[in-house]
């Protein structure tokens, strides 16, 4: 069975360069529309039901904006 993961995007972290998005095999990651106090628009996770806790976006981020954990499926 596909794992499934969750995702916690550090939005004063994030500096919108949006790499996690393109990372993301299951195109859970959008870019957010809310402004953070650096004046960008941090990613979010938006579909949290299809993330398959690969970590790709963890790995990515520059800026160590992201954590990722399994949950139980
Ligand atoms: S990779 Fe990191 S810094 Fe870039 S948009 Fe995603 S969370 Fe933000
Ligand atoms: S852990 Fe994988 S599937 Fe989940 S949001 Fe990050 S890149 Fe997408």
């Amino acid at each position: 069975m596909a794992k499934k993961g969750r995702v916690k995007i550090d939005g004063e972290r994030c500096k919108s360069c949006y790499l996690c998005i393109r990372a993301c095999p299951s195109g859970v990651l959008a870019a957010g529309e809310t402004l953070n106090t650096s004046g960008s628009y941090p990613a979010v996770f938006a579909a949290g039901e299809k993330c398959v806790a690969c970590a790709n976006c963890y790995e990515v981020c520059p800026d160590a904006a992201i954590t990722v954990w399994e949950v139980p499926g």
